[in-house]
């Protein structure tokens, strides 16, 4: 797999914050921080030759539109799907929640066609809207879905809050197949993941599973506390969130840790190659 250069992330997350600040100080599904968001994910994955579409949510609550981006090869029948929601709340940029999961599937997908590696999986991106309103964006993607549709996805990975400053390491399904690449990488580096306990039904995966289909994912955590033994072992701050600007004004490319983010955006890299690519040794 590719080094994912983490300062490339972090230009992504830097246009979405100039985004947010030109458009009233957030990227709120509906918005037209949220539209210009669209827009900027959109282009880079055109220039770089996916095939991409906007899917109009109209069930959600304020009208906006999902980014599916496919990559063209590898068998139509096995997709393997990899999603992030693009939306964030109104008090503030959203730039860990999610910027960070937008821009680290941004530079993956980026990757991935740069690469261009024979695929034995077909690779599929998704940016959700409305999921601050609840899961409203991913909901819809999974209702028009056919049975044939989604039957083809063999896995959905979310990547949600995945640059926290007291971070955790927690994988989603932590001990499912479909999750094994993802602990896999995070082990290699001693990181010793845990169960995505906080995130449980509350992000875009929970539509996937309700649907039947196997997720996994990367959560670095959102406003619950950091133990004393998940201190000892990660560093950071007992007591204290995972990220204190949780939902807050101060979600900016300020609250990125860009060593959790890198972390993040190399295990994606993993994933994407050990269930699309059959590679199985890790790069670090
Ligand atoms: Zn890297
Ligand atoms: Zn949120
Ligand atoms: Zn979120």
């Amino acid at each position: 797999p590719p080094d994912i250069n983490v300062a490339n992330v972090q230009a992504h997350l830097a246009q979405l914050n100039t985004i947010a600040n030109q458009n009233g100080g957030n990227r709120r599904a509906g918005s037209a921080g949220y539209t210009a968001s669209v827009a900027y994910v959109k282009g880079k994955l055109q220039a770089a030759g996916f095939t991409v579409s906007e899917q109009v949510c109209t069930s959600c609550r304020y009208r906006s539109n999902n980014l599916i981006a496919d990559w063209p090869g590898g068998p139509a029948n096995q997709v393997v799907m990899f999603g992030a929601h693009l939306d964030s709340v109104s008090a503030g940029p959203g730039i860990n929640d999610n910027g960070s999961g937008s821009a680290t599937l941004l530079e993956n997908a980026l990757a991935l066609a740069r690469a261009n590696p024979t695929l034995t999986k077909h690779v599929r991106f998704g940016w959700w809207a409305g999921e601050e309103q609840g899961l409203q964006g991913s909901q819809f993607y999974v209702s028009q879905l056919t049975s044939t549709q989604r039957s083809a996805i063999r896995g959905y990975y979310n990547f949600d809050m995945v640059a926290s400053r007291n971070a955790g390491y927690f994988v989603n399904n932590i001990n499912s197949a479909t999750a094994a690449p993802l602990k896999a990488y995070w082990d290699t580096l001693n990181l010793r993941p845990e169960e995505n306990v906080e995130g449980q039904g509350r992000s875009d995966d929970y539509s996937f599973q309700r649907a039947g289909i196997p997720t996994s994912g990367y959560a670095a955590g959102a406003s619950a506390t950091k133990s004393s033994a998940q201190a000892a072992k990660w560093g950071g701050r007992a007591g204290a969130s995972y990220d204190s600007c949780y939902h807050s004004a101060c979600d900016t490319t300020s609250n990125i840790d860009a060593t959790v983010l890198n972390r993040s955006a190399d295990g994606v890299a993993y994933a994407i190659w050990k269930t699309a690519v059959g590679v199985t040794t890790p790069t670090t």
